[in-house]
Parts: structure tokens; sequence; C-alpha cells
């Protein structure tokens, strides 16, 4: 099962977030049939806004956004304060060559655009406040030094992200993913920083340590190095949508009483796709009338 901590170090100046999420984007890759440069932004992603998500006491909802230039065209996710994420891109089967490197090209399938945050609060007690909305430019396409870069600009914390997804090339094409955040909060001593920096670009991949069986405080010792940590707390976390079938019904009686009828005589029938999950809701001709009962 995939897990999540948060950590505390140096006093409290070092905030340190880990998770494991290969069952995330082994189910992310699963509904939307994604191609591997796509699966492993999508992934990144996916664990990036859960990371973050989970750093911000006042919100409902987080969402992460990539909106670009390039083969993959947009790259949205959402968290919740509970530890569920859900994403999609634009284009799931963008599929350039590997870089030299051998490395999946995912800067190269991004291109230059925006990287945007939305935090929503008040669902809960029926009071939306206006979202707050924060947008940096795309420094790198290779998502983990986009959040870094947007939480030193737009937030004004200097951080450290890792993330990595490991593919393979059996069901369920995921190998291991995971991730850490690594937040210097005010106060942080520069020396614990220049540590903490230097160890994190010497880290070794996280994914080859989540593939070993690393769990979350595993990565976060890695990043860490010598500094030591307390883990405050531990939670599960996964991949899930908010749609349903009574949510798709909603949705197609509000779009009225005629709508509904040449739904009927048209179409025999009604098909709903959830953009987030891909999930397909069908709607026989008994649901219609029904739904057309409820409507009149
Ligand atoms: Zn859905």
């Amino acid at each position: 099962m995939d897990k999540l901590i948060h950590a505390t170090a140096a006093d409290g100046t070092v905030r340190v977030i880990s998770a494991v999420t290969t069952g995330i984007v082994a189910e992310a890759i699963r509904r939307h049939g994604t191609s591997p440069t796509v699966s492993a932004a999508l992934g990144r992603m996916l664990t990036g806004t859960l990371l973050l998500g989970s750093t911000i006491k006042e919100f409902d909802r987080l969402t992460a956004k990539i909106d670009c230039s390039g083969e993959v065209g947009g790259i949205t996710a959402e968290a919740t304060k509970i530890g569920t994420v859900r994403g999609f891109v634009k284009n799931p089967i963008a599929e350039p060559p590997p870089k030299a490197n051998g490395k999946f090209d995912v800067s190269g399938i991004v291109g230059e655009g925006t990287f945007v945050v939305i935090r929503e609060a008040g669902f809960e007690i029926g009071f939306r406040p206006e979202p707050y909305v924060g947008s940096v430019p795309i420094v790198s396409g290779e998502i983990a030094e986009d959040f870094a870069y947007y939480l030193a600009k737009s937030e004004q914390i200097p951080s450290a992200v890792l993330l990595g997804v490991l593919l393979q090339n059996s069901e369920p094409f995921v190998a291991a993913s995971g991730g850490v955040l690594i937040q210097m909060m005010p106060g942080a001593n520069d020396h614990i920083v220049t540590m903490i920096e230097d160890t994190v670009s010497r880290a070794p991949h996280v994914t080859e340590l989540v593939k070993e069986g690393a769990g979350p405080e595993d990565l976060a010792r890695v990043a860490l190095g010598v500094i030591d940590f307390e883990v405050l707390d531990e939670r599960p976390v996964s991949f899930q949508c908010t749609c349903s079938l009574e949510k798709a019904s909603g949705m197609i009686a509000a779009l009225g009483e005629d709508e509904v009828r040449a739904m009927l005589a048209e179409d025999n029938g009604a098909v709903m796709n959830c953009g987030f999950c891909n999930e397909t809701y069908k709607l026989t001709v008994a649901d219609l009338e029904n739904l057309l009962e409820t409507i009149g």
C-alpha cells in the first residue's frame, strides 16, 4: 500500500515529506493508457502534487497544472487533504525518442509553458472563498525542479524535490514510484541547508530504493543523510476519483429535458467519460426515462 510521512529535522526548521506512490502511478497508467514517457511525467506530477498538498493545512483541494507547448499538451493533478490524488494529461500517447543517457525525455514532451498551483478550501462547510492561485514559468520540464522553483518563487520556501517513476515492461508497468519534498523553514541554519543540498544532489534515485522495498522513512533518511529527523505521522495515500454514476446522471439531468429526450431518440442512451480517471458511465434508455421523471 502507498504511504506518505511527515517528518521534521533541525529543531523544526526543516520539514520533510516523503511518499511511496507505486500503486497510485500504476492505477493512473492503467486508466489512461499512457505511453512510457507520459507515464513518467504523469507519475511525477501525481507524486509531487500529493507531497505539496500534504504540506498545506487550510485547504480541501490542491491542483497542480502544467500548461505547456510540448507534445503532452498539459498535465493536471489534484490532491485532497485526506491523501487521495487523481490526474490526467491532454495527450496520453506522446512518445519522443529517449535522451542520450537513456532516460525518458519528460522535459521534451513538456516544452515551455506555465506551472500553476490552485488551492481551494471551504467545501466542507459550504463556504467557498476565492481560491489561491500561484503560477511560475516552467523552468525545467522535468517536474521535480518545477515544483522546487514554484515553492521558492511563489511561496518563498526554499525546497528540494525528488520525484521518480521506474517503469517495467509488464503489468502493472510501474516497478517503483516515490518522492521526497524538503522545505527549509524560516530560521533554517545555512550549514544545515548546504548539507541537505549536498546530500540530495548525491542521493541515489528514489525509485531504485523503492524497488528494493524502501518505505517513505527510508527515502527521508537518504535525502537527509546524517541529519537526524523525527517522523510526525504516517498516512495511506491512493489514486481516487470523485466521480460516480450518480454525479454523471446529475450532469445529464442538468442539460435539461429537451436534451435528455434527444439522447433517448437519437442515441438510445448516453455515455459520459470522466476526464480525471477515464471511467465511462453508460446510461441506458431506462436510466434516461427515470431521469426524465425526476426532471419533469
Ligand atoms: Zn473520475
